[in-house]
């Protein structure tokens, strides 16, 4: 199998495993004041302070969660009393949930939200506060936080940041973007699943809890923490950067599948260097992700929050792309990915497009937009980045997995 959805889960990192399986030899809860449980709350401490440093904040400022559904959750609950939501057009259901009613700052074809419609919804009513990710899970897309968070100061509104996709494979540092806070998970960098944090600026270190229990992380979030999966944690946050080497590899899958004939969604923007999200005109994603799935390789389509749920994406309806919205799938490479796996999903994407051109159902749809280069929307500025000029670039899919560069290949 060959594992390109990170963005719905990361594998897990070695030295997580590691800092994880060290940490269950420890017995203890992290609240007694007796030796054993002041070594559990040593390795928490530790690891809070590795957090935070890594993202731009304080130690006591951090609390940590169940993940990063939660972080959000708090941030809403906490920074938002009393005010107005306004959340971006492409945020995770993580938010939309917890802000039910919010204003929403549209976003353009790329996926990136419209600063002056902020602007104008900031401007326009009692204080506010603002929800907006770092980078879209679904396309990758990177939103302008620093200057949303001006705006906001401007406005005197307070920001929350998404950063769970972005966290371990671009910058994330809370004060260089100037937000008031900042959810990450771990799952999504590398650590396991069952914990996550919401890093909080200065201003914020006492908030009210959602979950108020037995008064643990300083009364803003109760219950007792899972200690080695929080040790699992830190050590993959700390284990993870580097992501942009996967760019090359994510690049050749992205230029496969528009020789296929696919259109990438947020193509333009400045997006996360592991994910590329391509639809496929008149193909349904649920066809692609089980044609693909059948060959070995696990995509997804659109967001994959709950199994089995197949809806077409808000993200990419909010992006104005109309069908191709139902039709889109995502991929997105995991820490260890490497030119085998692209290899593997390019022999596999090719074949299945090659077999839908040929099937009476969708045969004409796939073989007229594709003869007529309806991937080419995104086509010029791809071939850029790739290197490979206009001419080159073929309207069919090629006959065999492209050649892949570098490492190994
Ligand atoms: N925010 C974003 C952007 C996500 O992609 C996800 C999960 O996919 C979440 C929040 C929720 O994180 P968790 O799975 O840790 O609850």
């Amino acid at each position: 199998m060959h594992y390109l959805d990170a963005n719905a889960t990361e594998p897990l990192r070695p030295e997580a495993r590691a800092a994880i399986a060290a940490a269950l030899d420890v017995t203890g809860n992290p609240s007694s004041v007796h030796g054993a449980g002041r070594a559990a709350r040593r390795i928490m401490e530790d690891a809070r302070e590795a957090l935070a440093e890594r993202f731009g904040g304080r130690p006591a400022d951090l609390v940590f969660t169940s993940g990063g559904t939660e972080a959000d959750a708090l941030a809403i609950h906490a920074l938002g009393a009393g005010r107005r939501i306004v959340i971006g057009a492409t945020e995770h259901d993580a938010v939309r949930a917890a802000a039910p009613g919010a204003a929403i700052v549209p976003v353009d074809r790329a996926g990136v939200a419209d600063l002056d419609a902020l602007a104008a919804l900031l401007a326009d009513g009692p204080p506010a506060m603002v929800c907006l990710m770092l980078a879209n899970n679904e396309t990758g897309t990177l939103q302008p936080v620093a200057e949303a968070a001006a705006l906001c100061r401007r406005h005197g509104a307070r920001l929350h940041v998404d950063a769970v996709q972005a966290a371990g494979r671009i910058v994330v540092d809370l004060a260089a973007l100037g937000a008031d806070s900042l959810a990450i998970s771990s799952h999504k960098l590398g650590g396991p699943a069952g914990a996550g944090a919401l890093l909080l600026a200065s201003d914020f270190s006492s908030i009210s809890p959602l979950i108020a229990g037995g008064g643990q992380e300083r009364g803003r979030r109760g219950g007792t923490p899972p200690v080695a999966v929080i040790a699992g944690f830190a050590a993959a946050a700390l284990a993870s950067g580097g992501a942009e080497a996967l760019q090359q590899w994510r690049d050749e899958a992205e230029w496969v599948a528009v020789a296929c004939g696919a259109v990438v969604c947020g193509a333009g923007a400045s997006r996360l260097p592991n994910t590329t999200c391509v639809a496929l005109p008149g193909v349904r994603a649920d066809a692609q992700v089980i044609a693909l799935d059948m060959a070995g390789i696990a995509v997804s389509a659109g967001a994959a929050c709950s199994s089995g749920k197949v809806a077409t994406s808000h993200v990419l309806a909010a992006m104005g792309l109309g069908p191709l919205a139902g039709q889109a799938i995502r991929v997105s490479l995991p820490w260890n990915a490497g030119p085998d796996d692209v290899g593997a999903f390019a022999a596999a994407y090719e074949h299945m497009v090659a077999r839908l051109r040929n099937l009476s159902c969708c045969a004409g749809e796939v073989k007229a937009r594709t003869d007529e280069g309806e991937g080419d929307q995104v086509g010029t500025q791809h071939e850029n980045a790739m290197g490979r000029p206009d001419h080159a670039h073929p309207r069919r899919c090629p006959p065999r997995p492209l050649p892949l560069r570098g490492r190994g290949s």
